[in-house]
């Protein structure tokens, strides 16, 4: 009877992370969720609109035969359709967090007619019933797998409308220039002035800051929503771990004066000004080539290469109490053109650095702390390119490709409409631009891509 209409089903899922907790959630949402959790649970009082109720959770599913023993207390909270998450009847069973709690009592909900639910099918619902619009439940997915405060905030004000706020006025005015242009084309025929050709092209003009302003946007948005990879290279013993200590702020990596003790990659992630930076130190050599320097640089350099191919960022080290070695020159050449910082290190121990002036070089000494701080700020400087942070950045690739592809329509309807094309022709651009726009916030989004979107999510949420 379920599968006639699969909207309405009730649905269920642990909503805690897999594992043992404290406590432990399954959350039910649909018609039936009450009923479930009425006969799932041995309520202590009936259950009432959003207040918890005790309950007690017994062996044996059902009263009737032999006695039945408690194996645990769950508080249940009812929220009443269409005052919850999802619009629909909610129901959460907080109980203890043991694993075979929960599985129990996500099984007797299916027993007892729930469906288990598909990743983001709460959320998916929240969005059907219009509780929030698309880009509101991708933050609701962005909130939880956030790993810096910078990107809570942002993706909490985003789950607060943020994004859809500043594309809303740029919508409307795009839906009067094609209300008015429509209505020109209906009336063409009773001899009403049409709008005249610099009319539409003031207006269209009008449109296209926000909508430039919001795609740039996304140089800032797209770092603090995904982050950036910074690889550290250069040869052994330059100081390549110990700056990287010094930029991770413990002892993560091993640092010790014999070259080559980093025996494999170490990552790490930090954050920067709220930017999630991954930092990658390449100092790995393996243990069985300290003996042998050369074949130890050699792979050390390999090592160097392969992180350089991969990261967004490149962080250069060079020991100022060294000249520059032929690998080095090599290395310089490689990232000349590429977003990289060069570092002179331990410059506590020499005064005055004999390295190509030409090259823009920052003094560092992971010894004293010397140059962390500008170092820092260089590597922030790099990562956002020195755009701002701002309310309603775009953050994902979807945001920026329909605004990039609403900005192409209009300059598509602008430059139609300068030749003199018939409106009929202009009004196509223009809803172009308007179906991209409302692609933004799920208007027009195709059942496939809320699918793909949707199953992103985390089960139950
Ligand atoms: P890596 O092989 O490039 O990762 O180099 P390490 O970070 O392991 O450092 C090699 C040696 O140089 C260690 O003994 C460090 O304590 C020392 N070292 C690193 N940075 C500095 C610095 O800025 N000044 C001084 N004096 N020693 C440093």
């Amino acid at each position: 009877m379920a599968e006639q209409n699969p909207a309405t089903n009730t649905i269920a899922a642990i909503s805690t992370p897999p594992g043992r907790g404290g406590i432990g959630i399954v959350r039910l949402s649909g018609p039936q969720a009450a009923s479930i959790a009425a006969q799932l649970v041995s309520l202590r009082q009936p259950l009432e609109h959003a207040r918890a109720r005790l309950a007690d959770v017994l062996d044996v599913a059902g009263a009737g035969a032999g006695r039945t023993g408690r194996i645990d207390q769950a508080l249940v909270t009812w929220f009443a359709a269409p005052n919850s998450y999802t619009a629909e009847d909610v129901v959460e069973i907080a109980a203890h967090g043991s694993p075979v709690v929960l599985e129990l009592l996500l099984r007797r909900s299916l027993d007892l007619g729930a469906r288990l639910a598909e990743p983001g099918e709460f959320t998916q619902r929240a969005f059907l019933a219009g509780r929030l619009d698309l880009t509101q439940a991708e933050a609701v997915r962005d909130l939880i797998e956030a790993q810096t405060l910078t990107q809570v905030r942002q993706a909490a004000s985003q789950m607060g409308g943020a994004l859809s706020r500043r594309v809303q006025p740029v919508k409307q005015a795009l839906v009067e220039l094609i209300a008015l242009l429509e209505a020109g084309i209906d009336f063409a025929e009773d001899d009403v002035d049409v709008t005249p050709a610099d009319e539409i092209a003031r207006r269209i003009g009008e449109l296209t800051p926000a909508l430039a302003a919001l795609a740039a946007s996304f140089a800032r948005g797209r770092i603090v929503h995904d982050g950036l990879t910074l690889a550290i290279v250069g040869r052994p013993n330059v100081g390549k771990s110990s700056l990287f200590n010094r930029l991770v702020e413990r002892e993560r990596a091993i640092v010790t004066a014999t070259p080559g003790t980093t025996r494999d990659t170490v990552t790490e992630r930090i954050s920067l000004d709220g930017i999630p930076l991954e930092l990658v130190d390449t100092a790995g050599l393996r243990e069985s080539l300290r003996e042998d320097l050369e074949e130890a640089e050699q792979l050390g350099i390999i090592r160097s290469r392969e992180a350089l191919a991969d990261a967004a960022l490149v962080l250069v080290v060079l020991d100022a109490t060294q000249p520059l070695n032929d690998e080095e020159h090599r290395l310089l050449a490689a990232v000349e053109g590429r977003p990289a910082i060069i570092v002179l290190n331990k410059c506590d121990l020499t005064p005055s650095a004999h390295i190509a002036p030409e090259l823009l070089i920052l003094h560092t000494s992971a010894l004293t702390g010397e140059g962390i701080p500008e170092l820092r700020e260089r590597i922030l400087a790099l990562a956002t390119g020195g755009a701002a942070s701002e309310p309603g950045m775009l953050t994902s690739l979807r945001h920026h490709q329909a605004i990039t592809t609403a900005l192409a329509a209009l300059g598509d309807a602008a430059t139609a409409n300068g030749s003199a094309i018939p409106h009929e022709m202009i009004l196509l651009d223009l809803y172009r631009a308007l179906w991209a726009l409302d692609s933004l916030t799920g208007q027009t989004t195709s059942d496939d891509i809320l699918n793909l979107i949707f199953s992103t999510f985390c089960i139950g949420k």
